[in-house]
């Protein structure tokens, strides 16, 4: 008998222990893809997902098969047509996933098919950790402390030995129209990238053997090149977190830098946690204070931020990246999204939602838990007097201005000592950089000192 296995966010062969299972217990197959409208993925997720899907057929040897439509109705049509008595799939961790699969799970086990479900996508399920009170953690260290004390995160398997796929007639990828045209805005970003497994596999290598050593103090210069860039990947499960902190313990680097990238790969296990245990998160506040913030949400400030035409060149350099490339910095976003926030008083709910188009990475529990840290309103949260200073960071982050003069080309002849805040150069020497302020690049579209202030004024109100 045939068993159906269902890709979600796990588009892998190895350490995928729903295929795994299958094939380990049933003769032939069924590999299948359900594209899910209701997940309602943004622009760059699209593309993305259209490369991988493409890689993991290839890897398949086109035995994936591509159905549109809700899951529930897909997967009975498929059990109806080819003679299945089981169906596997790897769990997700989205409300709106966890609420389906349940669904689909209890129909099928009315109709007496096998079904299993397995973990791959997290190292520590949110269910199991709970703190002594019985409760769930609210705040990070604690989290992280009991996922360590905890047994060691089980090894990654292999991909499996007999894999024998049944031929079925697969819908056409291209029919599903996830590529950009008209204009087509993609070549930056597949230039950039290499989705698939191959790709992310390449990745972890290439950050393992040349990059971990120097990841504690590096990974906070968005102009070196020092952080993983696996987040695509672990996002559509193409890697997965197995995988990646079992290799990245074996690292020969020094422990605390090893250490310190395992403490950001909770990061996402956490943010997952807040998800479970806060389905709203997405939407709502985690702290209600918030629900009275005043907002201004002025548009055309909005535009220019998605834009990268702020007059700040540090929050513009980050814009234009995640354009180009749909992907930016991690210090950078803390950067552009306290901005948005602190200083152009636009609710991070439009930030999010920005970055959920444009991401290549755009993850529903990492975005939402991270625009409510940097905001001030999440768990755990920076303090929203914190506000980031976006010419302190960059003179700090950014030092020669590298990152700036790669992303802004018109900003590229101004000396460093002038690069994070071009308008308080004099004018000899803009015009010596070909600059002319608010014609060449943007003068600065608010004055930093006085948005401080009015976001402290607000904050002491709300409080
Ligand atoms: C406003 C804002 C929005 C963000 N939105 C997303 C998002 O949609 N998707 C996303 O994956 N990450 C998001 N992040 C977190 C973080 O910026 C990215 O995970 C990181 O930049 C990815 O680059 P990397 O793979 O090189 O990271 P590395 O530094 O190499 O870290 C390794 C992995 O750890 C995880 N990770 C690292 N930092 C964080 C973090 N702060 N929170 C959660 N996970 C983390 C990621 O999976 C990452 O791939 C956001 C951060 C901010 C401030």
């Amino acid at each position: 008998m045939t068993a159906l296995v269902w890709f979600k966010k796990d588009l892998r062969l190895r350490d995928n222990l729903a295929l795994s299972y299958a094939c380990d217990n049933h003769k032939d197959i069924l590999p299948v893809y359900i594209y899910d409208e209701k997940l309602n993925i943004g622009g760059a997720q699209k593309l993305w997902l259209h490369h991988s899907l493409t890689q993991l057929s290839d890897a398949l040897n086109d035995g994936l098969v591509l159905k549109k439509g809700p899951p529930e109705k897909v997967i009975f049509q498929l059990i109806k047509d080819h003679n299945i008595n089981a169906v596997y799939w790897n769990r997700g961790y989205t409300p709106y996933e966890m609420d389906r699969d349940a669904k689909i799970k209890e129909a099928l086990k009315e109709k007496d098919i096998e079904v299993k479900s397995f973990d791959g996508y997290l190292l520590f399920e949110p269910h199991k950790i709970k703190n002594k009170q019985g409760s769930f953690f609210k705040v990070f260290t604690p989290f992280y402390k009991n996922c360590l004390d905890r047994p060691d995160p089980r090894d990654p398997i292999d991909k499996p030995k007999n894999l024998n796929c049944v031929k079925v007639k697969s819908e056409s990828l291209d029919d599903w129209a996830l590529l950009p045209t008209n204009p087509d805005w993609s070549k930056g970003i597949m230039g950039e990238w290499q989705p698939g497994e191959n790709g992310a596999k390449k990745r972890l290598t290439n950050f393992i053997n040349a990059r971990i050593h120097k990841y504690g103090k590096g990974r906070d210069f968005p102009a070196s090149d020092l952080t993983s860039m696996l987040s695509p990947h672990l996002h559509f499960g193409e890697i997965s977190p197995y995988q990646i902190w079992q290799t990245a313990r074996g690292a020969d680097a020094p422990q605390g830098e090893i250490n310190k990238f395992l403490s950001e790969i909770c990061w996402r296990e956490f943010s997952y946690y807040l998800l479970y245990y806060f389905p709203e998160l997405p939407e709502k506040n985690w702290n209600p204070k918030f629900d009275k913030f005043p907002w201004d949400n002025n548009k055309s400030f909005l535009k220019r931020w998605q834009k990268g035409m702020t007059g700040y060149p540090i929050v513009d350099a980050g814009m234009r990246q995640l354009w180009a490339t749909g992907y930016m910095h991690n210090r950078v976003r803390m950067i552009v999204a306290s901005f948005l926030t602190k200083d152009l008083f636009v609710h991070w709910k439009y930030g999010a939602e920005w970055f959920w188009d444009t991401l290549v990475d755009a993850d529903l529990a990492s975005n939402s838990a991270s625009w409510q840290w940097v905001a001030g309103c999440g768990a755990d949260a920076s303090p929203y007097f914190r506000v980031f200073n976006p010419i302190l960071q960059s003179k700090k982050f950014d030092i020669d201005g590298d990152y700036i003069k790669k992303w802004i080309p018109e900003l590229s002849k101004l000396d460093a000592k002038y690069i994070h805040a071009p308008w308080e150069a004099q004018k000899e020497i803009l015009e010596k950089a070909g600059i002319i302020l608010d014609k060449t690049y943007p003068a600065p579209v608010v004055d930093h000192a006085k948005a401080r202030e009015k976001a402290l004024a607000i904050y002491q109100q709300i409080k």
